[in-house]
Parts: C-alpha cells; structure tokens; sequence
C-alpha cells in the first residue's frame, strides 16, 4: 500500500517541479553538547530520509557556536548515532566553526549596510527596553552609533579588548515587532572561553539564528527542517538571508512537531543531569532514550526507524506511550531471534524416576510458523531447574502451571508431575521431588495426558550461570517533573540466572527471546565467556497500564499446542486478515488493531457494535481499554452492557454531546446499573456544555483568579495555556467541550 505523503514531502516535492532547487540538500545539526536521543533519531531520520527519498543528500553539521558546554565526544556519539541508524552524510562532517569567518564577513557587511550595532546596555536594561506583546520595545541610545563606529568597536571586540558581556552585536531589525524575537535581536557576544575546535582564536560568537541561517546558505542546503520551538525564528532566519541579499537559490526554513515520550526525558540538558549526578550508569545506560542507551538495551536500528516512522511527521506537539516504542521492538524481534530458556529464579526439580544417565533432545530455536530454522541440543537430565513461581503449592484459580494435583510439560520436554515437597525449616520451598512421564515427549507424546500449560526450564548439570538486568521505566510518572520522580525499581540485577548451554557455547545470535521471560540482549561491553551478561530488551507483553488480554489461541494444528503465558504467538490467518483490515480500512493503530485481532471476544464485541455505528477508532479505543477491563474481570456473559450500548455511548462523544472525559464517568455507571448511556447522560446532567456564553463566563472568572499566569502567558509562556484549559475544564466538572475552550481560550487570552 502506498504510504500517503507528509507535509514535508508535499513541499520538497512542490520545490522540485517549481525548479526552485535543482537538488534536495537537507542537514541534520545538532550542538554537540551531550548525547544524541530518540528525539533526535526522529530529526535524522526525516532529514536523511527526506535527502534519500528524492536522491539528494543529507549533511551532518555541528552546531558548535557555544563553546563552553561543547565537546569532542559528543561529536563523536552523534556520528555513532546517524551511522547505527543507517544513514551517510554527504562528505565530511560539517561544523559551524568552519564557517567562523565567513559568518563574520557577513556581520561585517551587515554593520557596513546600516543594519547592524553594537550595543552596550547591561542584560536587565536590554530586557527593559525590549518591551511585551503588548507594548513595544525601545531601542537603546547606542543604536545610534554610525557605521564607522560600530564597525570599530565590533573589532576591537573580536580582538578581545572587552569581557564578557560588555557589548553585543544586534540586527537592527523593528523593536515594535509583533515577534518580540525581531526586536533587535542579538547576533554576536563576547566569550572568552576556549572553544573545542577553534581554540582561542575567537572570543566573539554568533548566536544561534545569525550562524544557522549563514551555515545553511553556504552549505546549499534547500530544505532547512528544525522543530516546532523554532517557528518565531523562521522570521530571523529570512531576514538574516533576504537582508544580505544573497545569490539565490536560498534556503526556507520548515517546523514539524518534536517528539516526547512519557516516563522518560527527552533533553540533552535534563540527560546530563542524571549522568552528572550518577542517577544512572553514563549516557549508554539502557535506561535512557540516547540513541546508545537503547542500542546497549538491545534494540535494533530497523526498530527505532520504524517507530519514527509509525509516529509519523506533524505540525501539532504530542506525547508518544512509550509502550509504543516497545510494540515496535516486540514486533522487529518476534519473527527474528531464537527462543530459547533461561531460569531467573530456580527451584530444584529432581525425576525421581529419570534413571538414565541424561539425554540430549532436539530442540527448535524457532516457533514452526517463522521462516528462520535451526536448532540446538538441548540437555535433559535427572536434576533440572524450573522457574520458582512456575510451581505453586496452593494455586488460586486460573494457574495452569505445576501444582501438587497438575502436570505440567517442559517445554521441548517431557510432562512431569509433583511427588513431593521438600522444605526447610522456615517452611521455605528448596527441592521439588517429581516424576516424568516417558512416553509424553514433545512432538511424539502417547501418554495421552492433559496439560494446561509448557514451562520453561534447564538442567541442571550443564545450565550456566549468567548474569540478566532487567530493566523498567525510568521514571514512575508519566511526565517527569524532577529526579525526585524517578522510579527506585528501574533496575534489576540477577547474578544467578541459569540458562541453557547452547546460548553461551554456540552463541547463536545477540538477541533472544528467553522463553516467556521476553527479549534479551548479551550486553556489548560487560559480556566475557567467564560472566555473560544479558539485557532485557522488553517484556513479551506490555505489563503497564493498559493491560489488554491477549488470548492466545489454539493451533489448528492436529498436535494441540499448549497455551504458554505470557508467549505472543503468531496470528492465525484469520487473525492477520482482521488485523489487516483493522489497519487499513479502519484506519486503526497497530497496537489496537493486533489486540482486537487477536482477542476473539473483543473483536466480535467490536464488530457488532461497529454494525450500529460506525467509528472504528473511537469504538476501537474504548473496547480495547475500558471493555476490555471488564471482560477481564468478569467474564462476557455477565456483562452489564452491550454493543449496542457502547455505541450508543460513543455517539454521544462523536456528536459532542458528552465529552471523552464524561463518557468514561458514564461508562463506569453502566458497568454498576446497567443502565442506557443516554438515561445516565440525562439523569446526572452530565450534557456537555458547547454554548459559547456559557463557557465565557467560566473562562473570565478563570482568568480573573489566575491573574499572575495570564501576565506570563502573554509574556510568552504559551505552555500556560493547558493550564487554563484544565481549570475550565475542572470549573464546569469535566462538561465544557473541550475544542470550544481551547478556541475561546486563545481569544481572550490575546
Ligand atoms: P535538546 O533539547 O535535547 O538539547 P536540542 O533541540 O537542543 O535538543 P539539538 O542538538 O540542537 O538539540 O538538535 C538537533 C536537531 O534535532 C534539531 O534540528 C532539533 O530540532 C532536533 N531535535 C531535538 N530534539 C528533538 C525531538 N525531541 N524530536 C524531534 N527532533 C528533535
Ligand atoms: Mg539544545
């Protein structure tokens, strides 16, 4: 299916039939000041993409203008980063320094021109004179000073005759702008700092603006792609370019949206923060989203570009759940990597009937449906391991693994049973006594008895013991607002795993997937024969939040398959063909699409109430989340609530009647009373509020009670407006619609 094409695409493309550029030149530029991470994997991968789409090319420059926080290993993981992620820059490696003096000849023409000074106010007189939105700015006496002079005391400033911050450069541009960053911005300052490049041969330094706009010029670039914080810039970046009235073509600058991801950070500044203050193991931790982190983790370079890719280029600034970026590793790695068995908590089985001296079985690393083949042997013997929780002595309902009453089969294995149990003083589990079942092997069973489920488990005189990390979220809130948020659980070592020989003597592959434990990477740096280490890469599941049966189904084979927990098996073709159409009619996500798919009771659930309605994506969502809850939980029979009602609770939200806030409040009531959405709607008077008046009156008393962050607002603080649109929303107990206020909202707050 041909991918429809992004706003980006659409403009090159534009540029290209217009004859505006004869090649598509676009640069990744990131200031070496700490590691690159996922957020910049989403920049190098539309700017390289971009330049590979249409045969042009990519350039990788430092943004080195500040020379104190920069630094040459940084460089140096930037390049790893673009490289690991498949992408070649265009020859060398660019950096802004090189064009130190160019960009200087340039400010020397400006000044020459008459639209640039040197002033020499202090920082708080500059920032008084610069005015607020709504009042304009002034400009400062020294604006006055003629060519002549300035062109002087611009020199005698490159010659180091002042200190720091005694006088800057400004572009003579319009202090009663609307964009308060066109009143006079600054272009150079005084830094006497050694710089990792140019040594001491500068103390002046262009800012950001002036030096981005000049680099790109002389480098050719055609497209100049940066994020969304950029965009009152772009108005600089032209005049910086129109006003030198260089020999065309030139560049345009483009804003897209900046990725962020919940439970972790996306900053540079904040990264280095935990590296500095040791909250984490340097910057190739697995628990940080650099691009070396996530390498070291054991994610894949096609995985991380294929997320870039699922999130898809926007103009609007969103938040991604990380459980998507997981989805995507899970799925890169489900079909690719051998599964094999590794213990993390043993507990000693011995065959009390297991008289041989030990035999080797044939075991497959992959799973029949996967086009990979090959296979090791796998040692069986009289003393194995199994996992400690695979047994439980009074099991609750549901547990299919091994009890005193229930077999169990070893995966690859045979079936075993429990004899006995032997404890020690303090009544702790240390030895199972258990007999197997020698005509039950996998793949030639006749003992004809019933399992509910295979485990995992190694022998015990041939398992090496291996070191395994586990590693969660960084963080436990979903936004982090400061270390004090970080989650004490993030890590996990295991000194005494046990796994099978094979992964360790024959080596097989990097990654693996440890049977019902998830994905596992031999970490590249601490791994030695002596002590191999693994990485958990991610779960087989997602075990956060939004837990969604995945039921796994029985295969048609004639060898019924046991169920095995926590194992994403591969589709069925009826499977794949609903989850086909879930992405591609419907329209849904892939995550969404592949829990319906793969859930019986959800897809028919969801099917029927799509018959009355038609909204995939919200019926979608609310069945695979709040539905999906409740199936679990209960059972499908004994629910309160139908298909038919769920649509009807979803028309309401598609209509604006009720906001998605409201509508979950009421589907809480349904699941309880059982009773119509639209009675509940009624009865609670829980309408949503869409008349304008209304909602204005909120919004004044708001904004008189919030007088200070309306100040702040206007002074440029725009994140304040989720702040006021929350307090609305709160003020009318959740009805307001939601569209409506954030509409009033940015014209009353001006
Ligand atoms: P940070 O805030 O993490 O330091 P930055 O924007 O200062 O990031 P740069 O090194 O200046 O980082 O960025 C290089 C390029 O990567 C820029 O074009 C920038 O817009 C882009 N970039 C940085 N962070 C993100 C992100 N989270 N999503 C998408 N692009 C990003
Ligand atoms: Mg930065």
């Amino acid at each position: 299916m041909k991918k429809s094409k992004n706003f980006l695409q659409t403009i090159v493309e534009k540029d290209l039939q217009s004859g505006k550029y004869k090649e598509i030149i676009t640069r990744f530029p990131p200031e070496p000041n700490g590691f690159p991470h996922i957020g910049h994997a989403k920049s190098i991968f539309i700017n390289f993409g971009i330049a590979r789409d249409y045969n042009g090319h990519c350039n990788l420059r430092m943004d080195d203008t500040n020379p104190t926080k920069e630094d040459t290993k940084y460089v140096e993981a930037l390049k790893d980063a673009v490289l690991w992620l498949g992408y070649r820059w265009e020859g060398n490696i660019h950096f802004t320094s090189d064009y130190f003096t160019q960009i200087h000849e340039y400010a020397i023409k400006l000044i020459t021109m008459g639209k640039a000074y040197v002033d020499s106010v202090d920082e708080e007189k500059m920032r008084e004179l610069r005015g607020t939105v709504t009042e304009a700015g002034k400009r400062s006496k020294y604006a006055k000073r003629t060519v002549a002079e300035n062109l002087d005391m611009f020199e005698r400033m490159r010659k180091g005759e002042f200190k720091d911050g005694e006088h800057v450069l400004r572009a003579k541009i319009d202090m009663s702008s609307a964009n308060m960053k066109m009143r006079d911005p600054l272009m150079y300052r005084i830094r006497h700092a050694e710089h990792f490049r140019t040594g001491n041969k500068w103390c002046i330094y262009p800012m950001y603006d002036f030096a981005h706009s000049l680099s790109d010029y002389i480098e050719g670039v055609s497209h100049s792609i940066c994020t969304l914080e950029f965009e009152n810039n772009r108005d600089i970046y032209n005049w910086v370019l129109d006003t030198l009235d260089l020999t065309p073509p030139r560049p345009y600058q483009h804003e897209f949206a900046r990725l962020g991801i919940n439970y972790t950070v996306m900053s540079k500044r904040k990264l280095l923060e935990l590296v500095k203050g040791k909250y984490v193991n340097g910057w190739d931790d697995p628990r940080l989203p650099t691009i070396a982190g996530l390498r070291r983790k054991g994610y894949t370079p096609e995985s991380i570009v294929t997320f870039c890719d699922k999130v898809g280029i926007a103009k609007a600034n969103s938040m991604v759940d990380i459980a998507q970026l997981e989805f995507t590793i899970r799925a890169d790695l489900n079909t690719k990597v051998p599964r094999v068995m590794c213990v993390l908590n043993p507990l000693k089985i011995t065959l009390v009937n297991y008289r041989e001296k030990g035999e080797k079985l044939d075991a497959s690393y992959y799973p029949d449906d996967v086009p990979k083949k090959g296979s090791r042997a796998l040692p069986f013997s009289r003393e194995i391991y199994i996992e400690r929780d695979d047994f439980e002595e009074n099991p609750p309902k549901g547990y299919f693994r091994l009890t005193p009453e229930q077999p169990v089969r070893l995966k690859h294995g045979y079936i075993i049973a429990c004899k006995e149990i032997i404890k020690d003083i303090n009544g702790c589990i240390t030895e199972i006594k258990a007999e197997y079942y020698p005509t039950s092997q996998s793949g030639s069973d006749s003992s004809g008895i019933k399992v509910k489920s295979a485990i995992h488990w190694v022998s015990a005189d041939t398992a090496k013991r291996v070191e395994v990390r586990l590693y969660d979220r960084l963080y436990s809130s979903e936004i982090p607002e400061s270390i004090e948020d970080l989650n004490p659980n993030s890590l996990k070592v295991i000194t005494d795993a046990l796994i099978e020989p094979a992964v360790v003597n024959e080596k097989p592959d990097e990654r693996f997937q440890f049977e019902r434990q998830g994905y596992f990477y031999a970490d590249p740096i601490d791994y030695t024969d002596e002590k191999p280490v693994y990485n958990k890469i991610v779960g087989l599941k997602d075990s956060w939040g939004k837990k969604t049966k995945v039921t796994l189904q029985k295969s048609q084979t004639k060898e019924k398959k046991e169920q095995i927990d926590g194992e994403v098996v591969a589709m069925t073709p009826e499977q794949e063909k609903l989850f086909d159409r879930y992405k591609k009619e419907l329209k849904l996500n892939s995550e969404i699409a592949n829990t319906l798919a793969r859930d019986a009771d959800l897809s028919a659930f969801f099917e029927m109430a799509l018959k009355v309605l038609y909204s995939p994506i919200n019926l979608a969502n609310i069945i695979t989340n709040e539905v999906a809850r409740e199936i679990k939980q209960s059972s499908k029979d004994s629910l309160k609530f139908t298909p038919n009602q769920i649509a009807e609770l979803i028309e309401m939200v598609d209509k604006a009647t009720i906001s998605n806030k409201i509508a979950k409040q009421v589907f809480e009531e349904m699941v309880t009373s059982g009773a119509n959405p639209k009675e509940i709607v009624e009865k609670r008077g829980l309408l949503q509020i869409s008349d304008p008046d209304h909602i204005g009156r909120v919004i004044d008393e708001v904004i008189e009670k919030n007088y200070e962050n309306l100040e702040k607002f206007r002074a440029g603080n725009k994140k304040l407006l989720g702040f006021f649109v929350g307090q609305v929303l709160k003020a009318t107990g959740g009805k307001a619609n939601p569209k409506l206020v954030n509409q009033l909202l940015v014209q009353k707050l001006g």
